[in-house]
């Protein structure tokens, strides 16, 4: 039985798949959103434009980070054959000299301490295969750069280069940019089919040379969370946040997370002239990317009235295909992050409600933006389909994206937002 109102059935019927699947290509139309990039913003002003147009107050707030921006680079197999390979480099990855560098290539398996036995790598690119959902790379960097190894090239499990990072990839924020250690030296990533030619050459030939150049920025340069409201009737200092965050891992971020942007704009679109007894605002945080800064910032910068949030809605990777998932906990390395349980079973009511199926699940991977907000003590709550295979990758475009997910979640965040605004 339906305990939907019959203004809640008219918000439901008004969120459009193909408004929603609109936005996710206009937003990817601007390039792959780095941090700091012209595309990022771009897609920050996009969002805030739209909003506007829709009536609610915009409000852009800036703040510096560390941002990584590859200008120029190459990879090539020069002995004994002679092959250009497509590569796409770590985040923050070092540079090399402007000649590069040319060394003989040595396969070190999975890259771990055990690979290098009876191994010689001293100055040497070693190759190494990306561990199933594997994304973060120190550890392996340090390892090869203590075993004396000039370069490291990690091959991917598909069919493309993963956009590997080289961060720890620990909650706290200090540990951000850990160094490489003994020494910093360059990390790429080439796709699969790529991974395997080079092994093929180790197993033809006694020696292959390899040259590797790389020339990438790493620099502080200001990005911005953008705060769209549309005050409450009743309750304006209180507020509901949906969130969706702007930026990409240098991708075209269809769906991590124009999917999100295109969903939290069509709830506002509708929304817009149904009004709240309490605040809502749509929330497009910047540097989500590695460690969710944009909402570190947001969480800093108003500490003083988190206890007005009611609760955060993030909507993050949500065009895809394979569970709907409502995240209960993020796993990092250093720290768990728990969901309010009354908001999961909160949100999951919602969508049973409306006929669709979820799935309660842990993140593996750490948080999104949510993990930011629980941490500093606000409910918040991750809406998530993590079976993308294109994640992170050139082919997270928009021909991938699903105009009905984007609709379903739209739904369910949307009501549940419009809910926890009127209770
Ligand atoms: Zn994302």
């Amino acid at each position: 039985m339906s305990m939907l109102s019959e203004i809640e059935n008219q918000i439901l019927r008004g969120i459009s798949a193909a408004k929603a699947y609109q936005h996710v290509e206009n937003i990817c139309r601007f390039g792959n959103r780095l941090t700091g990039s012209e595309a990022d913003n771009k897609a920050a002003d996009y969002f805030a434009a739209t909003c506007s147009e829709y009536g609610l107050y915009t409000y852009f707030e800036e703040f510096e980070t560390d941002c990584f921006e590859p200008i120029a680079g190459e990879l090539s197999v020069v002995e004994p054959e002679s092959k250009n390979i497509k590569y796409i480099p770590m985040r923050f990855s070092p540079s090399t000299s402007k000649e590069g560098i040319t060394s003989e290539l040595v396969d070190v398996g999975a890259g771990k301490e055990e690979d290098y036995r009876e191994k010689d790598t001293k100055n040497k690119i070693v190759l190494l295969t990306r561990g199933f959902e594997e994304t973060n790379f120190l550890s392996e960097i340090c390892i090869a750069s203590k075993h004396g190894a000039s370069g490291v090239i990690v091959a991917n499990y598909e069919s493309w280069p993963h956009h590997g990072v080289l961060e720890p990839e620990l909650f706290e924020l200090e540990k951000r940019l850990l160094p490489i250690e003994p020494n910093p030296i360059p990390a790429i990533n080439i796709s699969l089919e790529d991974g395997q030619y080079l092994r093929e050459c180790l197993l033809k030939y006694e020696k292959v040379k390899m040259r590797l150049r790389l020339q990438a920025i790493t620099e502080k340069r200001v990005t911005q969370n953008v705060r769209c409201l549309l005050p409450g009737t009743m309750l304006p200092e209180e507020r509901v946040i949906l969130g969706a965050h702007h930026d990409t891992e240098n991708t075209p971020g269809a769906d991590d997370n124009a999917s999100g942007l295109g969903v939290l704009l069509e709830i506002a679109r509708v929304l817009s002239t149904h009004p709240c007894k309490r605040t809502i605002e749509f929330y497009s945080p910047g540097c989500e990317e590695g460690r969710s800064i944009g909402s570190w910032e947001y969480c800093k910068r108003h500490k003083s009235d988190l206890r007005n949030i009611v609760a955060f809605i993030n909507v993050d990777m949500v065009g895809g295909g394979g569970d709907l998932c409502i995240i209960t906990e993020g796993r990092w390395p250093d720290k768990k992050i728990i969901t309010p349980e009354w908001l999961c079973l909160f949100v999951d009511k919602v969508a049973k409600e409306l006929n669709y199926k979820t799935k309660f699940a842990a993140n593996d991977i750490g948080t999104s933006d949510e993990g930011r907000f629980i941490d500093a003590g606000v409910p918040a709550v991750f809406l998530w389909k993590p079976c993308d295979v294109h994640y992170h990758s050139m082919l997270d475009t928009p021909e991938y994206v699903d105009p009905n997910s984007l609709k379903v979640v739209g739904e369910i965040s949307g009501l549940a937002a419009w809910r926890l605004a009127n209770r």
